[in-house]
Formats: structure tokens, sequence, C-alpha cells
């Protein structure tokens, strides 16, 4: 779902900056005890779902994570209200994707780095496992798509709770090593599952180019009807020019997803039908967030476990 049509102007579009100010002001005298729960828990701020997930599987019990994005929330498009600014506040440690993933919540994150820990879990990718985007220097985002480069996000997350509580750094090492192993089971689970898709099927179409790492990883070639952003704007010749592309390369499927309306989709599958080409919706993908809390597919594995099945059982 998208967060709305952005707001130019007025005083709402200060409200952030202006509470910024009061709460950095207010909270430079507070005691030891800022940023630890009342029962004595490492209190951390995650932007992504996927991001929490990691921060839970590692820190266990002794930490408390609070999700700023939940099921279905567009990151690129979304805004800090007041109460995820205290949720920021509160946190002795802030994680973030970075490769400007939150678009409108960079200013907050540079603030609130001036003092307390913020990290972005990309900072210690290789670059030159990342993909570039077209037209500027920037990193494609959607790296927890690639669940074996998603495992340096997880280190750089256990190392940086072990600094920020160096008395439960047995537990750290001990989770984040367990969470490691299962996601390179994750990884090679995927691959499997890709495997079981005709070379020449590995195509992989879906509204918005979430899926690039993917495609790097598992050796799918991914063809995406909008920008690495949603807030790029899309028109009538992009549906035009991915509908011939579909009948041309004979492709059965294409896929929505869970963050974005399914409306695009449903303009190329119809399209196709008249040009006399039946394509259908091989199912729903989760991209830029989770499912719903408690579902297996609200956690990371259990999303990335649901894509690979939905990939391989229309494409295969
Ligand atoms: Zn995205």
């Amino acid at each position: 779902m998208h967060a709305g049509k952005k707001r130019t102007g007025g005083w709402a579009s200060l409200m952030p900056l202006l509470l910024l100010a009061a709460l950095l002001a207010g909270c430079s005298g507070s005691g030891s005890a800022q940023g630890v729960s009342e029962d004595g828990k490492l209190l951390v701020t995650a932007t992504t779902g996927m991001i929490a997930d990691a921060a839970a599987e590692i820190g266990g019990e002794f930490v408390e994570v609070t999700t700023l994005m939940g099921p279905g929330v567009d990151p690129h498009l979304f805004k800090a209200s007041q109460g995820d600014i205290r949720k920021l506040d509160r946190a002795k440690v802030v994680f973030y994707g970075g490769l400007h993933l939150e678009g409108n919540m960079e200013r907050i994150l540079e603030k609130m780095a001036l003092r307390k820990t913020v990290v972005a879990v990309t900072d210690h990718m290789p670059r030159e496992r990342l993909i570039g985007t077209e037209n500027s220097e920037e990193f494609d985002p959607h790296v927890w798509f690639d669940v074996d480069l998603w495992t340096v996000a997880a280190e750089h997350m256990r190392d940086t709770l072990i600094a920020a509580d160096p008395a439960n750094e047995a537990a750290y090492r001990e989770q984040g090593e367990r969470y490691v192993r299962e996601l390179e089971q994750l990884d090679a689970y995927v691959k499997q599952r890709m495997l079981e898709i005709p070379e020449e099927g590995r195509v992989l179409v879906t509204a918005h180019d979430a899926f690039g790492y993917f495609g790097q990883a598992y050796g799918v070639e991914v063809v995406g009807l909008q920008g690495i952003s949603t807030a790029a704007e899309f028109g009538a010749r992009d549906v035009s020019t991915l509908r011939d592309y579909l009948v041309e390369r004979n492709i059965k499927a294409v896929f929505v997803e869970s963050s974005l309306p399914a409306r695009s989709m449903e303009a190329i599958v119809a399209g196709a039908a008249r040009q006399g080409h039946e394509v259908r919706i091989g199912g729903e993908l989760f991209s830029d967030a989770m499912g719903e809390p408690g579902t297996p597919e609200g956690t990371y594995i259990g999303m990335i476990r649901h894509n690979a099945d939905t990939i391989a059982e229309a494409l295969k």
C-alpha cells in the first residue's frame, strides 16, 4: 500500500522536524537508563520488518525490538510520525536499511545519529556485490532478496548489539551464529526451488524493480514495470512495452506485490489477453514488507520461502 500523496509545503511538513528539535533539546540530560526497558532489555528500533526480525532473532531475550513499518508499508514513501520519532528516540540502537531505502527519513536518522547508535545494516556489504541503478551513482536498496548478502547485514547487527551491550556478548554471538546458519539453509532452499523451473522460463515479471538481487543471486531474469523506488512514475508506455515483452517471450505468469496495488499488473494481463496471449497472475510476492505478524510470512525466512515457492509453482 502506498503511503499516500506527498504533502508539499505547509506546517504539516515541518512538524516532524520541529518535534525532533524539541526532543533533541529535551533529552540531552537523560540518565544511564536511557535506551533500556524497565526489565533491563536493550531497546532497539528498526525501520523495516525484515531488519526488526533479524534484530529479534540475534538479540533474543536481551532486546526489545520495535518496528516502524508494519505489513504492507512502503519504505520508499514512509514518513515518520510523531509516534515514530518517539520510538526512535527511546531506543539505544536504531537499525535501518540505508542505500536510500528510507528516502523520507534520512534527515531524521542523521539527527538521531548525533547522540545514539544508528546503523545502516547495508554498511558492511561489499560494494561489488551491490547493484547499481540507472542514471545515478546510487545502489539498489533491496538487498534482503539475496539471502547470502543478507547474512552480512545480520553479522553487522550482531556486532552492533555486542558493542551496545557487551555484557551479553556470548548470547549475541551464539544467537547470531544460529541465525546465520538458518539463512544459509534458506539460501540453499531458494537455489534449489529455482532450479525446478526450466532455464528459459526463469523470468520474473513484477510491478517494481525490487527483485534485482533475487535475480542476480538465483539466476532469474527480472523484468520490472517501475523504477527502483515506487515513488517513480510509470505510464501507459511502460505498460505496453511490458505487455509486448510477455507476448514475445511467451511468459505464462506475472506477479503482484504485497506493498503495491495490483492495478498495473492487471492492466498488463488484460492487454496481453487482447493480443491473444494468456498470462496469469502467478501469485502475490512480498517485496518491501513482510506479512502479518503471527503468520509464516510475518518473518523474513517465511517471506522469502513464500516468494520462492510462489515463483517456482507458477513458472515450473
Ligand atoms: Zn522497493
